[in-house]
């Protein structure tokens, strides 16, 4: 851009600083009247309560310019230091670094002028004098003392703005603003700004000391910006979305796509690390961290349990990803394949089914356990997970719905007897926390239900071992069985779970629970994607990494949380707990960095705060601190802890009201009815659209009801298909993708069934089996077919 171009295209932006510092002027000249002048009662009031409140006024009034709308366009610099520390970062090109510096000393001194032809001798006043800044205690103080404040604020500013925490910045500034008025003035008169002392001296006559403030401000300012290593970034202190910016417009576009940070989960491990990467990566903009979740919200697990008796409200707690995420981008997508050759992640179709590759140049796996019932009898039809939000909200509704049904059963006593009782599986933290919550949600409601006598309510817990949560010591683990006890559940110790069906829950020694409510919490097993990884693993499918958190032997790969083995300084492994993820995932996001852009490895070395578990009502068990403490101190600790951990201000809020009403209010008994989610669908297209395309997922079979539909094969149509013909299921057999696009040609109605669902039929009705293979190999003869 020519010097001409660039006064054309950007006059307004300078003209907006210039207006910005104008108006910082006139409320500086006013409030010092206001607060000095002797016509005005305020020199009564006490100096440092001036001060405060100067302070508060030019704080406020800083704030209100960065996000007025004017200060989101120009950046708000206000202040020729913090344009000049910009344009060493490289951020503010030298030209509008000369333009704005310049608009903001002409706004300044406007606004003084302006104030002056309103206030007049007011402001000339000895008493106010201009609002002039002049040094109170002695020359090199007040010069070392700008020096100062203007390093630490440019500091403040620069790290809040590269931050996630970026919109922030205009609160940290005024604050800033605020404190030094009222604590540093008297050293220095505080000015931190060349432009708006000089307007002031302009008026007040002095020039004498003005270098201070002309040398002071760009020196701190400068040495904070020369600390900070990125060049990437705004000059922006309000950078707002939608907003034109001078800055970003003449930033060349980059060359190629920036590096990539993929991670896989959206739990504990994968959502710590995404924070702390966006925290380390901030501003750089080289790399960028993306987030593949199947949900698109984060579950503070270990208050899953209070979702059953409701204790916490639905969507208390969990968060949105977006929200604790603001940098990283977020695909909520199934991962449906990992390819550690090709360093790609495919997920899994979302309204269409075209696939998504996403390329890696760093892969952090963080996916968590699945339960698995396979090869338990009846468990993967009958038992009830509880590991996420869906397993909880379906086993309080589920809960509900069976107290409603025994409430009307009066004929079949058996039946009443299985709907009546609650049998739940796993002496461990979450089975003792989702048992003690069931039992005291179910006998809490029973007095609703005036058709059930409490004592035809039996709630048990199974577990294998000779005492329950054998984590925690002897003591604690007795303590719980005893609370348990008097509370009402039946607790089957060194008893396993054999089998089940939908009516009776079978135990190793043969014995049968009549019961519709089978809770599972065991067993955990490695996750399906883990599993299919040719990655140096444990027994139990955990991957094997080192101390630093990285896959070994793989270059880029990482791996934390419950999906990975991760060892002790003490030669021992993490458990696998929420507290050990978070921390692995400061660990693993410093060592990602260090080996991007150098820096020492560290070692992931946490032993442990300690265990705690909740019982229910008032009461819990806790080994922390070597200190073994049981009943109430324990569940007020508990919350405590927990409530502090729940991410989010307002979150936090919440659920602390939550709790509080639970102490006096009777607990909800809404059950909620989802929509059935549709397996076999009905679906509709008219001539020219497209139901699938060649290379999109084979994620569906279809059936043709009416119509025609046309096989395209690279634009040619090779086959027409009529009512009563299947196409889509070539890429289902053979699990790749689709190898031909499938057009409608007259209207036309199909059905269509999921992957899944076929393979369940397919696996029961060989002669289906059979016959899809058919349709395959006459396909295959002459052309291929649809698929
Ligand atoms: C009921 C319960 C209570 C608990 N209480 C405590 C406690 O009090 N204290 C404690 O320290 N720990 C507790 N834990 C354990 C703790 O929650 C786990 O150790 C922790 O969640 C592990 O974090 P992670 O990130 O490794 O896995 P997870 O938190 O399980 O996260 C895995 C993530 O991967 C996602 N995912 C899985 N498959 C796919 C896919 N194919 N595509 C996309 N995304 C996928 C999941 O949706 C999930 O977001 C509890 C666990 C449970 C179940």
């Amino acid at each position: 851009m020519t010097l001409r171009e660039t006064l054309v295209s950007h006059w307004p932006e300078y003209a907006m600083e210039a207006a910005g510092l104008g108006a910082f002027m006139i409320v500086a000249c006013a409030t010092t009247v206001l607060l000095e002048h002797p016509a005005s009662r305020a020199p009564a009031i006490d100096p440092t309560v001036r001060r405060a409140l100067m302070g508060a006024a030019m704080g406020l009034t800083a704030i209100a310019l960065i996000h007025s709308p004017w200060g989101k366009r120009s950046g708000a610099h206000l202040n020729p230091a913090v344009t000049l520390a910009f344009w060493r970062l490289g951020r503010v090109p030298a030209r509008d670094a000369i333009f704005y510096s310049l608009a903001q000393m002409a706004g300044g001194a406007i606004g003084v002028a302006f104030t002056w032809l309103v206030l007049r001798d007011a402001l000339a006043h000895p008493s106010t004098n201009f609002a002039a800044t002049l040094p109170r205690a002695g020359i090199a103080a007040a010069f070392l003392a700008e020096v100062a404040i203007s390093f630490l604020f440019m500091l403040v500013v620069l790290a809040v703005t590269g931050s996630r925490h970026a919109r922030w910045t205009g609160l940290c500034a005024g604050v800033l603003v605020a404190i030094y008025i009222f604590a540093e003035s008297p050293i220095s008169g505080m000015s931190m700004n060349p432009a708006r002392s000089l307007a002031s001296a302009l008026g007040a006559g002095g020039f004498g000391t003005l270098w201070i403030y002309f040398l002071a401000p760009p020196l701190g300012m400068v040495a904070a910006a020369a600390l900070q290593r990125s060049r990437a970034g705004c000059a922006k202190l309000d950078h707002a979305p939608g907003v034109r910016c001078i800055f970003c417009e003449q930033r060349p576009a980059p060359a190629e796509r920036p590096k990539r940070i993929v991670i896989l989960g959206g739990g504990f491990g994968a959502v710590f690390a995404a924070q702390q990467l966006e925290r380390q990566l901030a501003g750089h903009g080289d790399y960028q961290v993306v987030l593949i979740a199947k949900d698109n919200y984060f579950v503070f697990q270990p208050m899953l349990p209070e979702v059953i008796s409701g204790t916490i409200g639905l969507l208390d707690l969990v968060s949105p990803l977006r929200r604790l995420l603001p940098g990283t981008e977020i695909h909520v997508r199934e991962v449906e394949s990992i390819d550690l050759q090709k360093r790609t992640v495919t997920t899994a179709p979302g309204f269409l089914p075209h696939p998504h590759v996403i390329e890696y140049d760093h892969l952090v796996l963080a996916l968590g356990t699945v339960t698995d019932f396979r090869g338990l009898r009846g468990l993967p039809e009958h038992a009830l997970p509880f590991k996420n939000l869906n397993d909880a909200l379906y086993l309080r509704n589920h809960v509900i719905r069976a107290l409603e049904e025994a409430a009307i059963e009066r004929h079949d006593e058996k039946l009443r007897r299985q709907l009546l009782t609650f049998v739940v599986a796993g002496g461990g933290f979450s089975g003792v926390e989702v048992v003690a919550e069931l039992n005291d949600f179910v006998r809490g409601v029973a007095a609703s239900y005036p058709q059930i006598d409490p004592r035809e309510i039996r709630v048990v817990l199974v577990h294998s071992q000779d005492r329950i949560l054998p984590e925690v010591p002897e003591k604690l683990g007795r303590f719980a069985q005893r609370i348990l006890g008097e509370r009402g559940v039946d607790l089957l110790l060194q008893t396993r779970l054999s089998a089940a069906t939908g009516e009776e829950a079978v135990l190793a020694d043969g014995r049968t629970i009549p019961t519709r409510t089978l809770v599972s919490t065991v067993p955990s097993f490695a996750h399906p994607l883990i599993e299919a990884l040719h990655l140096p693993k444990n027994k139990s499918g955990r991957i094997l990494v080192t101390p630093e958190l990285s896959v070994q032997g793989l270059d880029g790969v990482w791996a934390l949380g419950d999906c990975a083995q991760v060892p002790t300084l003490d030669g021992g492994v993490a458990p696998p707990t929420a507290q050990h993820a978070t921390r692995q995932a400061k660990v693993l996001a410093h060592n990602l960095v260090a080996t991007i852009r150098g820096g020492v490895p560290r070692v992931f070395d946490f032993k442990g705060l300690g265990k705690m578990g909740s019982l229910g009502r008032h009461s819990a068990v806790a080994d922390v601190f070597g200190l073994q403490i049981s009943g109430a101190l324990a569940w007020f600790l508990w919350r405590t802890i927990y409530l502090q951990k729940l991410p989010g201000f307002g979150r936090k809020l919440k659920v602390a009201a939550s709790w509080s009403f639970d102490l006096f209010l009777p607990p909800e008994l809404v059950q909620f009815r989802f929509a059935n989610q549709q397996l076999l669908l009905r679906e509709h297209f008219e001539p020219g659209q497209e139901v699938f395309r060649q290379g999109d997922l084979g994620d569906r079979i279809y059936a043709i009801l009416d119509g025609e539909a046309e096989v395209v094969i690279r634009d040619q149509v090779v086959a027409r298909l009529g009512a009563g013909e299947l196409f889509g299921e070539m890429a289902l057999l053979d699990h790749t993708t689709r190898n031909a696009t499938i057009r409608c040609a007259k209207p036309l109605s199909v059905w269509s069934l999921p992957k899944k669902e076929l393979e369940l039929l397919a696996q029961g009705m060989p002669e289906l089996q059979r016959s899809l293979e058919q349709v395959r190999a006459r396909r295959t003869r002459p052309l291929a077919g649809p698929g």
